[in-house]
């Protein structure tokens, strides 16, 4: 079900539940401002997760309330884990699903990063 990415920041979605161990995660990396794990449905070979530590809940909540600090943190982890994971030379794809049109469903800022095989048309086209 697609959330509201214009209501408060829930903090019983299931990346804050993530983020405070209360819930497993595939850890692929962590630091002070991001943790990435393996997304648990993969639409790829290789299907990570990147979120912020902090509580946002889309790319644009983040982007109007997050300090220059956090949003550089941010920003740079998904580049090392994409780095680390070795899929800068192959290439790879970003996204970032925003409310009911983009199909988000977790309310908690994410950056898929798909890799490890050719990924296709980049969006689904009309007839
Ligand atoms: P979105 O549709 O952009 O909100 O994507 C949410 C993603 O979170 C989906 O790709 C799910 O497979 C993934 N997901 C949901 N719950 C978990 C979980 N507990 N651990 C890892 N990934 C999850």
């Amino acid at each position: 079900m697609p959330i509201d990415p214009t209501q408060p920041y829930d903090d019983n979605n299931i990346f804050a539940k993530i983020l405070r161990g209360e819930i497993p995660s595939s850890t692929v990396y962590e630091d002070d401002w991001a943790l990435a794990f393996e997304d648990i449905n993969p639409q790829a070979e290789i299907h990570i997760l990147v979120i912020p530590k902090g509580r946002y809940v889309s790319w644009d909540d983040f982007s109007e309330k997050a300090d220059a600090d956090e949003i550089a943190g941010f920003v740079r982890a998904v580049g090392i884990v994409a780095r680390d994971k070795g899929l800068v030379e192959p290439g790879y794809r970003m996204m970032a699903n925003i409310g009911a049109h983009g199909g988000q469903e977790v309310p908690h800022l994410h950056v898929h990063l798909f890799g490890g095989e050719p990924l296709g048309p980049m969006i689904w086209k009309r007839g």
